[in-house]
C-alpha cells in the first residue's frame, strides 16, 4: 500500500543550532527596535512560524494584522538566511536522517512529504543548506495556518494533488518531535512516529501515547521496516 509519510524538519531532520530561534531575535530586535534580552524565552518546539512572531506581538504590546505578522516574518528569513550561510554555522542533519531518505526514496511505496510549523520558504532555506530539499515532494506549512492542528489536512491534499494518489488515512504517518507533533496528527487521524532527537525525551512522548517512538533514525533498516511495513 502507498504510504504517505510527512516530516517535521527541526528536532526531527535536521538540528539547525539555535539558528531558527537567533534569526527570530534579530527580527524582533530590528522590527520593534528591542532588545533581545527584554524578551522572555519563547515556546519554539513545535510551534508554527506565524503562531511564535504572534507571541512576540503580544509580548511588546503590539496589534498586528496578518500582514503585519507576515512582514516580521519576511525579516526572519533575511536572517536565517544569513546564519545558515554564516563562516560558523554549526547545524546538522540528525543521525540516520541523510540515509533514511535516500532509502525511502527508492520505495515507489513511499511518498516523502512535509508537515512542519516552518512557513514554507523558511522550510526551503533550511533543508536547502542541509541538502535534502529534493526528497520531499510537498506540504503543509506554517504560512497555511499559525495553529498547527490545522496544517495535516492541508499536507494531505496537496501530496494527493501532487502524487495523483489517493491515500487512506491509515497509511499517514506524521513524523515529529514534540507533543504537537503527535497532536496534529491525531487531528486529522494520522499516525504518529515520535523520534527523540529534539528537546523531548521518549518516556515525554511515549507519554502522550504515538502510535511509536523511537529515540532516533540512527538503525535506518528499522525505521524504514517501521514506516512501511507495520
Ligand atoms: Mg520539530
Amino acid at each position: 500500500m502507498p504510504r504517505l509519510l510527512l516530516f517535521d524538519i527541526d528536532g526531527t531532520l535536521i538540528d539547525s543550532h539555535g539558528s531558527g530561534g537567533a534569526a527570530i531575535l534579530d527580527a524582533a530586535e530590528e522590527h520593534f527596535g528591542i532588545q533581545r534580552e527584554q524578551l522572555p524565552p519563547l515556546q519554539l518546539a513545535g510551534a508554527t512560524d506565524p503562531a511564535i512572531a504572534m507571541d512576540i506581538f503580544e509580548l511588546v504590546k503590539r496589534q498586528h494584522t496578518r500582514d503585519d505578522v507576515f512582514a516580521f516574518l519576511d525579516r526572519y528569513l533575511i536572517h536565517l538566511q544569513r546564519r545558515l550561510h554564516a563562516f560558523d554555522f554549526s547545524g546538522f542533519t540528525l543521525p540516520g536522517v541523510v540515509e533514511l531518505l535516500e532509502v525511502l526514496r527508492t520505495h515507489t511505496d513511499a511518498h516523502l512529504g512535509l508537515l512542519t510549523g516552518n512557513v514554507r520558504r523558511g522550510a526551503e532555506i533550511k533543508l536547502t543548506r542541509h541538502g535534502v530539499l529534493h526528497h520531499f515532494i510537498d506540504g503543509g506549512f506554517g504560512c497555511d495556518h499559525h495553529d498547527r492542528d490545522q496544517l495535516g489536512p492541508v499536507a494531505l491534499k496537496r501530496m494527493q494533488d501532487a502524487t495523483g494518489m489517493s491515500f487512506d488515512i491509515a497509511d499517514v504517518i506524521v513524523i515529529g518531535d514534540t507533543p504537537k507533533d503527535i497532536r496534529c496528527a491525531a487531528a486529522f487521524g494520522a499516525k504518529c512516529l515520535a523520534v527523540a532527537t529534539g528537546q523531548y525525551s521518549s518516556a515525554e512522548l511515549n507519554a502522550l501515547k504515538p502510535w511509536r517512538c523511537v529515540e532516533s533514525f540512527a538503525d535506518v533498516p528499522a525505521i524504514v521496516e517501521l514506516l512501511l511495513r507495520e
